[in-house]
């Protein structure tokens, strides 16, 4: 029997509430009209907010990576280095960007679903005097797992020539993360993770210390030109036409953080990612992370149990995506999301389906209902 009704529950693409589909929909503007340029400047404002920075923030028309690979060849010039941290997937993303435009990445490997110790970065400092940049994820989402990044923040008020730079992608609007006050020099998150519109947009935070950079270095790119794209969206402009849908359809979700209050929606994934842990740990199963994030949880499969079955049952037999484990951890984790537009029904259903897939699979030390039992006693008493 096929499933009638299709359900995400991956940790990006998240679902898109109605009010942003309708914001989409809505008749292209000309990219370069007042209308369109009252609405950007909005958004741009309203992600201050977010990021709550005083710096610069510019909406770049690319998947998060893109950002990512802005920050790499605006703001390090070749043959520079910088201290990049691997715990995950997304680690491995900025050492490739790294290597990719010529910047020298000092690794810290650090064990997947673990987190980064700060000794160990205060360690390539010291012994690496030219570092011009930290690279880090501030939620690694391969894994779940947390970084310490306001720690880094503070060790690095000790190094006025290295750059902060934080990929927030599954952090910003997941948590409330004062990017000035944590010593963020570039702070970088996407559309389609919890700021709950479609995939296709960029953000990035640039501080004082992150624009004088970019005055000291000669951009390698000429689609992600950071100086052009500041001066430009200043005023409310963009270098070459924006995702201008996109940017309506955020520039709307946005609207429904402020309502909601950043507070607020913080409190909210806290309690589903407190209630998620719950539910699995009700299964006698474990979490992959000794620092799990609030954004998506990272389970370890049973043993004998391949975590892409568990992925595969729930999408065909009930429609419902989840995420398995990327590389080595492929088969061995599987991730339920609950970021974004997400409550607590959303979770109670993951929770079933991955109790109806254990159940198909042979793992039975479990009463149907447990997971949902416990994560519902959780979050009501948070
Ligand atoms: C999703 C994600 C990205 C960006 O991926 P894109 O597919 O380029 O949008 C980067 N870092 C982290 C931590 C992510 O979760």
């Amino acid at each position: 029997m096929k499933p009638i009704k299709q359900r995400l529950l991956t940790p990006g693409p998240t679902v898109v509430p109605e009010r942003v589909l309708e914001a989409l929909g809505k008749s292209t503007l000309y990219h370069r009209s007042p209308k369109f340029k009252e609405i950007f400047l909005e958004a741009r404002k309203r992600l201050k907010k977010l990021f709550r920075t005083e710096g610069e923030v510019l909406i770049l028309t690319s998947s998060g990576t893109g950002a990512m690979e802005a920050a790499v060849t605006n703001l390090f010039n070749p043959g520079d280095s910088a201290v990049v941290v691997v715990g995950g997937k997304f680690g491995e993303r900025w050492k490739e960007l790294c290597e990719t435009f010529g910047v020298k990445p000092i690794v810290i490997e650090v064990e997947w679903g673990k987190s980064v110790r700060l000794e160990d970065i205060e360690e390539a400092l010291k012994a690496n005097s030219d570092v011009k940049g930290v690279l880090v994820q501030i939620c690694e989402t391969s894994t779940g797992t947390i970084h310490d990044v306001k720690g880094i923040g503070d060790l690095l008020k000790n190094y006025p020539d290295v750059l902060l730079i934080a990929d927030g992608i599954t952090a910003y609007g997941v948590y409330d993360i004062p990017t000035d006050e944590w010593g963020i020099d570039v702070g970088i998150t996407g559309s389609q993770k919890a700021l709950m519109t479609p995939p296709g947009l960029a953000i990035i935070s640039l501080n004082e210390k992150a624009q004088k950079r970019l005055l000291e270095v000669e951009t390698r790119s000429y689609y992600f030109d950071l100086k052009k794209e500041l001066k430009k969206q200043q005023s409310g402009q963009t270098a070459y036409t924006a995702g201008v849908n996109l940017v309506v359809a955020l520039n709307e979700a946005l609207k429904m953080i402020e309502e909601e209050g950043l507070e607020n929606v913080a409190k909210r994934h806290e309690r589903l990612a407190q209630a998620t842990r719950a539910g699995v740990r009700a299964l006698g199963l474990e979490l992959l992370s000794e620092n799990p994030a609030n954004g998506v949880t990272a389970v370890l499969s049973p043993k004998g149990i391949n975590g892409q079955d568990i992925v595969k049952i729930a999408r065909e037999k009930y429609g419902i995506t989840i995420a398995g484990g990327q590389e080595h951890l492929k088969g061995k984790i599987f991730r339920l999301s609950h970021m974004g537009y997400v409550d607590i029904f959303d979770i109670l259903t993951g929770l079933e389906v991955v109790e109806f897939a254990l159940y198909e699979l042979g793992y039975r030390n479990f009463k149907f209902g447990d997971s949902v039992s416990a994560a519902m006693e959780t979050y009501q008493n948070l």
